[in-house]
């Protein structure tokens, strides 16, 4: 017998609530996922934390890399853009975009867009009989024809072999953190060279009341160019046209034919992304770091001893350094396995590559049924769905294959 008719014929069964689709996480892609999916007249249950990633594992003070007119969600009747949230609260359109301000446009379109979110987590997912049966944390079970997994950078945590050991008091994720007043005082490392580890290193000492900080990046730093998109001619449009990742056509074609680079081989995809997205920092950014954070450029830690009052930890270059804390700026990576909630069975028949879903065209995995968006479709997909831009996309997509496989199976 399936664990849903167990339930169902069990004298103190939890109810099951039955979903044409349900969507794990609530995050950019998963909301528009939703808001696309409700306007295909589904029933639709949408479980996680609206916006968490923003709220809980951000620090507070940071800018937004992309421009305002590249962070929409995406609703199928164009009512909850980000320009009519400006227009609407009559403020201007700010650049760098603060994240607060990202933040209140989210949860702005999440009340009105998809307005039942279900903020409890989902323990664990398995198939049984062509259904999903979805245990949630709160011990609720519910049934669903289809899942999109929108579980954005959750779980895909990137920590190097080499951090894994230390406690998570000296060595810690930028990930576990959204408040750094614990590091006021302190001498801190941050690891990596993207947006994210220098933008981390001009916060802990503007914000963070840090005594000093080191950044060490085994690149030398990749700086945007400072941004210009409101002042070019047509002439430099025409070159190289505005586009939500940067400008240029490549992106350009990236964001206007969204499922084109699904359709190239896979080596070619892998070598496209490795030598044309690597990490970078905004312009912006450079006078906030440069002569205040100590900066280590093509650098890499070779040696980390844990003492009673902190880490000694030497450099490649021969330098040793004192700290009281290692902060990993080192970004996620996608590893099917990592993701606890999927049963055991369920897993077994997702079909892989490096631990990554292969996805078909229409972001589902080799399970009918079950969908990936965000960061677990980069590989298939391509470098816009790394980003917020990629969410409109990737929702219209998932909503009309999503609609079409529930019908199939009334
Ligand atoms: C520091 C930093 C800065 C960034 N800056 C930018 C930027 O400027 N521009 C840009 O376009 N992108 C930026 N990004 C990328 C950004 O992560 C994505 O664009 C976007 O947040 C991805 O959205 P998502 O919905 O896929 O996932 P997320 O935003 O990661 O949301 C994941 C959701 O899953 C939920 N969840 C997790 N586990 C469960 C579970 N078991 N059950 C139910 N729900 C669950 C969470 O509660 C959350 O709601 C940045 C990322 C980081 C880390």
């Amino acid at each position: 017998m399936s664990i849903v008719s167990d339930l169902q014929t069990s004298q103190q069964s939890p109810l099951v609530t039955k979903y044409d689709v349900v969507v794990v996480g609530a995050g950019p892609y998963g909301l528009t996922t939703a808001a696309h999916l409700i306007g295909k007249g589904l029933k639709v249950g949408v479980f996680g934390k609206p916006m968490e990633l923003w709220r809980n594992h951000m620090p507070v003070g940071m800018y937004l890399r992309s421009h305002w007119w590249a962070t929409n969600l995406s609703d199928p009747r164009k009512k909850y853009s980000f320009e009519r949230y400006f227009q609407l609260n009559k403020l201007e359109k700010p650049y760098p975009v603060p994240m607060s301000v990202f933040l209140d446009y989210a949860m702005w379109f999440q009340k009105n867009a998809v307005p039942e979110v279900d903020e409890t987590y989902v323990a664990s997912v398995d198939r049984q009989d062509g259904q999903f049966v979805l245990t949630l944390e709160d011990g609720r079970i519910v049934q669903a024809t289809a899942v999109v997994m929108a579980i954005g950078v959750y779980y895909y945590t990137r920590r190097p072999e080499e951090f894994r050991l230390f406690p998570k008091e000296l060595v810690s994720h930028a990930f576990d953190h959204s408040d750094y007043s614990q590091f006021q005082g302190k001498h801190l490392l941050v690891v990596g060279g993207g947006q994210s580890a220098v933008e981390y290193a001009a916060l802990l000492l503007e914000d963070g009341g840090v005594e000093d900080v080191h950044l060490v990046a085994r690149h030398k730093i990749n700086w945007l160019e400072r941004d210009r998109s409101a002042e070019r001619s047509w002439r430099e449009k025409i070159a190289e046209p505005n586009a939500g990742i940067a400008p240029g056509w490549t992106n350009w074609a990236l964001e206007y034919l969204p499922y084109l680079f699904h359709r190239f081989p896979q080596v070619r995809k892998d070598r496209y992304i490795r030598s044309n997205y690597q990490a970078a920092a905004a312009a912006w950014l450079r006078d906030r770091v440069i002569g205040k954070v100590n900066i280590h450029e093509k650098t890499s830690i070779t040696e980390m001893k844990t003492q009673d009052d902190g880490i000694d930890v030497t450099l490649s270059d021969g330098q040793k350094l004192h700290v009281d804390h290692v902060l990993l700026g080192t970004g996620y990576e996608v590893h099917l396995s990592q993701l606890s909630m999927l049963s055991p069975a369920l897993s077994k028949q997702i079909k892989s590559d490096q631990d990554i879903p292969i996805l078909n065209p229409w972001f589902e995995s080799s399970v009918p049924g079950l969908y990936f968006v965000g960061l677990s479709a980069v590989r298939s997909f391509g470098p816009l769905y790394r980003f917020v831009v990629g969410a409109h996309a990737s929702g219209r997509r998932v909503a009309s294959a999503t609609a079409r496989f529930a019908a199939r199976r009334k």
